[in-house]
């Protein structure tokens, strides 16, 4: 299937995990990928290997002036925008009273300031080529996760702002959806650091039913809602998590 021949698409958090696996399966459809991440090495490795012209920036999506500039210069790079793809992301456990202000700001920062910079820098190049946004957002956005409220509310926060974006901008021909993963196998979730042993109560309550996956199951997914087959979708938010919250 080639449904992003001729279409270019902005990938964030592009050096790792869902980020990864998204900018593999959109320029195994023809894309041509803009692989941004905090940490460039990674994301050349990610460009490298995809090839087909795919580009390698450095960019931390919190910082507005660089979000702003890593639109720009994909755009300027590529020549458009179809699809972005923001992925970008941090999880932090902590206990919520051992929560400082700094780490909540940081998690808010990364977590909902960039996807704001990089969707509000998007807006008008996507309202040119009728693209859409694929937010990712997670189930600690539709139900809590123990220890961890900054990156829940952050998350339930990217849920309101991208369907904001999607009412907004219907009628101008831009969509705006989220995935929700849960249980997926990347770095984030490999061995993040704990208060504490998690408990097998909270350890189910986050397991996905049928097994964990990898990140490729989430990037069909983001697939789908960027290409012409989720052109009637918009303001959705999407769980791929085997199960976890039904
Ligand atoms: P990951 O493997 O850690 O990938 C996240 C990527 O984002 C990393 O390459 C990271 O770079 C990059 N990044 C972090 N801060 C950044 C910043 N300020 N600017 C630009 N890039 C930055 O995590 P993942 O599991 O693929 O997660 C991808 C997204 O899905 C995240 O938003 C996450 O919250 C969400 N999600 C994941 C799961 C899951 O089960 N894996 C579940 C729900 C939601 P560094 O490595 O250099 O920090």
């Amino acid at each position: 299937m080639q449904r992003f021949e001729n279409r270019v698409a902005l990938v964030t958090g592009a050096g790792s995990g869902i980020g990864q696996a998204a900018a593999r399966r959109l320029a195994a459809e023809g894309a041509a990928v803009f692989c941004a991440d905090l940490d460039l090495a990674a994301a050349r490795a990610t460009a490298e290997e995809i090839g087909d012209g795919a580009v390698a920036h450095a960019c931390d999506v919190s910082v507005e002036a660089e979000a702003e500039a890593c639109v720009a210069a994909c755009v300027e790079q590529l020549g458009g925008l179809y699809a972005l793809v923001h992925m970008a992301g941090i999880l932090r456990f902590e206990r919520f009273e051992d929560t400082s202000a700094e780490s909540w700001s940081q998690v808010i920062r990364v977590n909902l300031d960039g996807t704001f910079f990089m969707n509000r820098a998007a807006i008008p190049h996507l309202k040119a080529s009728g693209g859409s946004i694929v937010n990712a957002a997670s189930t600690a956005g539709l139900a809590g996760l123990h220890w961890g409220t900054a990156y829940a509310a952050s998350k339930g926060a990217v849920l309101a702002l991208t369907r904001s974006i999607a009412v907004e901008y219907a009628k101008q021909g831009v969509r705006a959806n989220c995935v929700c993963p849960g249980d997926i196998q990347t770095p984030m979730t490999k061995a993040p650091a704990m208060p504490d042993m998690p408990s097998r109560e909270q350890l189910t309550r986050i397991s996905s039913l049928d097994g964990p996956k990898g990140p490729e199951v989430v990037a069909g997914v983001i697939a789908m809602l960027a290409s012409d087959d989720g052109r009637h979708i918009t303001g959705e938010d999407v769980r791929v998590d085997g199960g976890t919250l039904s």
